[in-house]
């Protein structure tokens, strides 16, 4: 048995490579990215980027019909742009297994919330796996498919950012030695959801969920490991490892599936014991279930709701009896905020919001970051593609002169993601306003993947990139015009100018990525500040940029210094400065 040191997301990769998966199909998003990219590594798997996650759902949906097994990876808040899709292809059932990863983010590491996706199987009336390590994932992975075909539902894997991003030895299997045979079959009754059609498809599910319970219920991953006392614990995912590190004598019910629940199980066991405690991140989905049963036990009055468990949190609140915990911000560390990247396109261009007093409606991506000080230009953020809606909105019931600060900010990707809907709202319904295409030319906070305006697919073929000035005057802006962000005074000026419209106007501000792959991006040499130049104004540290360092011991007021390791040179800093203090560093 050969064995492999592989993350969560890894062993995802390589159980759908295993299970004779044909097409993978994603939208990036932390913590679920790693899973396409390490798809790559088998050929045979056709996998790809696709422009959000509805349409990665659809395409795993059409390769399904045609009788091939698919797969779709996406982090939580992306299954609500699946969900339309979603919950009619839990009627419809799929021909070729289809298995949809959802990477939950709880404590938001990287995220805009903190939803409990195990809600959506639930919802949908689908079946939800959740591993509580690598090995699980992957073979979790494989049955998944197993379990799509023989009971004619997607089946959703849940994993949370410890199993994605968490490394542990995984024994691989052998992959199917041919992928099965793919053709059209017709069967409309099936296959299109009119009403008729879909009344009898969802008798179908509930049958099918019930089948399901039962099934579930004699599986090895739904199992119960005896121990002493009268404790016993119910538990899934990665809360299963933390409940066994605090509690390693209890019984413990494990499950690996947690939608359907397997009732008769839980029933049996939680009849043995005095008390039952339900150990699980975020919601109290188990709970409420259990408790619904008529089964008495306890888990949120004492875990919290919000954040992720750990085996100290776990302790603190069942062991020593303290109330329940919640994360504490640390007391007496110096500050350290997240940071755009030295030489980062987006900057300049926040420093100009920033003076104009713009009020910014913002999207998701690297740019979020133009909220922190000292750029401090950024006023809303709600979720993919909703800064060009959200201005829509603001332009319909504020004032002129309130109307003309608004301005909407979005990135290339996101833009493509669903960002362009927002855009023909604000045209179609004579909207006004300003917005900003971001253009660094890829998916940058996810780590740089490519998207249908970079020109390249995920596994580095050429192809035509999206025109984003043709595509925003298809859609009838007149005004569209492309500047070059590292020009500050350019930049300034052509958002003043366009503010001022009553039109609505699109600036594309253009510049990849300082981190870009390809070595796209020239490098510069870094800049220094000569300190018999520098009279300490301070004017340059309003750009905040990383490789810009303040010494207070220097000169008469402290003095600016660069860190010529991590400046890149893009001289956005140079032109900050009255006294030219900075000079292109040749040491
Ligand atoms: S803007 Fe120029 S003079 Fe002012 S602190 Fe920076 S380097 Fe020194
Ligand atoms: S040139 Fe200036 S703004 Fe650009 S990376 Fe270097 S220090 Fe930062």
């Amino acid at each position: 048995m050969k064995k492999e040191l592989l993350s969560g997301n890894e062993a995802i990769a390589r159980g759908a490579y295993e299970a004779g998966v044909r097409v993978a199909s994603a939208y990036p998003g932390t913590p679920s990215t790693e899973i396409l990219e390490n798809i790559v590594r088998y050929p045979r798997i056709d996998a790809s980027w696709a422009p959000n996650e509805k349409v990665a759902l659809e395409v795993a949906i059409g390769a399904s019909f045609g009788g091939a097994r698919a797969l779709v990876t996406m982090k939580h808040v992306g299954v609500n742009v699946a969900a339309d899709p979603l919950f009619t292809l839990s009627y419809t059932g799929v021909r070729g297994g289809l298995v949809l990863v959802t990477a939950d983010d709880p404590e938001l590491h990287s995220s805009q919330n903190e939803q409990d996706n195990r809600h959506y199987a639930r919802a949908a009336k689908l079946p939800m796996f959740e591993p509580a390590d690598s090995q699980e994932a992957l073979e979790m992975t494989r049955l998944a498919f197993e379990v799509s075909e023989r009971f004619d539902t997607p089946v959703m894997l849940r994993t949370t950012t410890r199993i994605s991003h968490s490394k542990s030895v995984v024994t691989v299997g052998e992959p199917l030695p041919e992928l099965p045979a793919t053709s059209i079959e017709k069967n409309p009754p099936k296959f299109v959801m009119l009403p008729g059609n879909a009344r009898k498809r969802h008798l179908f599910v509930e049958e099918r969920m019930r089948q399901l319970s039962e099934w579930a219920a004699s599986q090895d991953f739904n199992r119960i490991e005896e121990g002493k006392g009268d404790i016993a614990i119910i538990t899934s995912g990665v809360a299963y490892n933390y409940a066994r590190e605090v509690f390693p004598d209890a019984s413990i019910l494990k499950l690996g599936m947690v939608h359907p629940l397997p009732k008769k199980l839980i029933a049996e066991f939680a009849s043995r014991f005095e008390r039952v405690v339900v150990i699980e991140e975020l919601d109290p989905f188990i709970e409420e279930q259990v408790r619904a049963m008529g089964i008495d036990v306890c888990g949120k009055d004492r875990l919290p709701l919000c954040g992720e468990l750990t085996p100290g949190r776990i302790r603190q609140a069942l062991l020593d009896g303290e109330a329940p915990p919640v994360a504490k911000q640390a007391e007496n560390l110096p500050p350290r905020p997240p940071n755009m990247c030295p030489g980062c396109p987006h900057r300049g261009v926040f420093l100009a919001l920033n003076r104009l007093q713009a009020y910014v409606t913002g999207d998701i991506g690297c740019y979020t970051l133009g909220f922190m000080p000292p750029l401090s230009a950024m006023d809303t953020c709600i979720c993919m593609g909703a800064s060009i809606g959200n201005a829509a909105g603001l332009s319909r019931v504020l004032a002129d002169e309130e109307r003309k600060k608004v301005v909407a900010v979005i990135g290339d990707s996101t833009f493509l993601h669903t960002g362009v809907n927002g855009l023909m709202e604000m045209v179609y319904n004579g909207g006004a306003g300003t917005v900003v295409i971001l253009d660094n030319r890829i998916t940058a906070m996810t780590g740089r993947q490519d998207n249908p305006g970079s020109g390249f697919t995920l596994k580095g073929e050429d192809v035509p990139a999206v025109d984003l000035e043709q595509l925003c005057r298809s859609l009838g802006i007149e005004h569209v015009r492309v500047i070059d962000p590292y020009d500050l005074e350019l930049t300034r000026k052509t958002l003043q100018e366009e503010m001022a419209r009553e039109q609505v106007s699109v600036i594309i501000t253009r510049r990849p990525c300082m981190l870009m792959k390809r070595q796209k991006v020239a490098l510069r040499p870094p800049l220094h500040v000569d300190p018999d130049k520098c009279v300490g104004c301070r004017a340059c540290l309003k750009l905040g940029c990383p490789a810009i360092q303040w010494d207070a011991t220097a000169g008469e007021k402290g003095q600016a210094r660069i860190d010529s390791l991590i400046c890149v040179g893009c001289a956005v800093c140079e032109q900050m400065c009255k006294f030219e203090a900075f000079g292109v560093s040749h040491g």
